[in-house]
């Protein structure tokens, strides 16, 4: 980028793939030069917004997502991050839904493919690869795979936090604070990122949990090596990314004595989590 020229401003959902992987894409969009602009904090008026634009059977999570590309948009913001997730492997894929967000969001809002940033990504809860950046000048482009480099570094940073200091994820990210110095009793947390740690969708359940004077236990504490042992031994797997990481720590909540008992927060209609509840 030439000195003085203005700097591209890219919106990020704040909501949905960014709830699992807020610091990567900020740090990446960052250190390639532009600038990161995130939609507001999801609301009522967010959800009923999206929820306008979509047929009634969507599930909340993809009404309120559309509802943060609508304020992007009210942001004027130049590009809006739309990763496409590729499935990668033969039991593992992401829920249809998220699979055709660029489709979804065009079709809904008639947001141009000029004005989507999609990098292709395979990704679970954990990490996060970017497979094919979207066209760019070969000095953008370079920028771009070593800020991605420095991004996923922060990112494993951010998950080490919350392992070593059993913190949840807006929690090491610093978006979420309270005194946390319950211990009535130990409450193993289950839900998707994008569904517990929006105070919308969730209703604020971890702030509540908090307030009861419990302490929570959530899929990001618990060691990976530990999720994909518990996942190991089902008949069948489960085929879901994000369903995968929740069911191998739903798994190690009930074994682990020191839970008191289980929460599994789920959107009404979600698919995926029709057969992930029954396990
Ligand atoms: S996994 Fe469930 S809640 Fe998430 S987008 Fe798919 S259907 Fe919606």
């Amino acid at each position: 980028m030439n000195r003085g020229q203005k700097k591209l401003k890219i919106g990020i959902p704040r909501t949905l793939f960014s709830s699992y992987h807020l610091t990567y894409w900020r740090q990446m969009i960052t250190l390639s030069g532009m600038e990161a602009i995130l939609s507001e904090e999801s609301s009522k008026e967010t959800a009923e917004r999206g929820g306008r634009r979509l047929p009634h059977e969507f599930c909340i999570p993809i009404k309120v997502f559309i509802g943060h590309i609508l304020n992007l948009l009210d942001k004027g913001v130049d590009q809006i991050l739309l990763p496409r997730m590729i499935t990668k492997g033969k039991a593992n894929f992401f829920c249809p839904k998220l699979i055709g967000l660029p489709e979804i969001v065009r079709f809904t809002t008639c947001l141009g493919t000029e004005r989507m940033f999609s990098p292709e990504i395979v990704c679970d809860g954990l990490g996060l690869r970017v497979i094919k950046l979207p066209d760019l000048d070969p000095a953008m482009s370079r920028r771009m795979k070593t800020a991605a480099r420095q991004a996923n570094e922060d990112c494993k940073g951010v998950l080490t936090k919350c392992r070593t200091q059993r913190l949840t994820l807006p929690e090491a990210t610093g978006l979420f604070k309270i005194d946390r110095s319950g211990e009535r009793l130990n409450i193993g947390l289950l839900g998707y990122a994008y569904s517990i740690y929006d105070p919308f969708i969730s209703k604020k359940i971890l702030e509540k949990l908090y307030k009861l004077g419990c302490a929570v236990t959530t899929w990001e504490m618990l060691e990976p090596g530990l999720i994909e042992r518990n996942l190991a031994g089902l008949k069948r797997p489960l085929f879901w990314n994000f369903g995968r990481m929740l069911l191998g720590a739903g798994l190690s909540f009930i074994d682990d004595s020191g839970i008191d008992g289980l929460i599994y927060a789920t959107a009404f209609g979600c698919g995926p989590d029709s057969v992930a509840t029954k396990f």
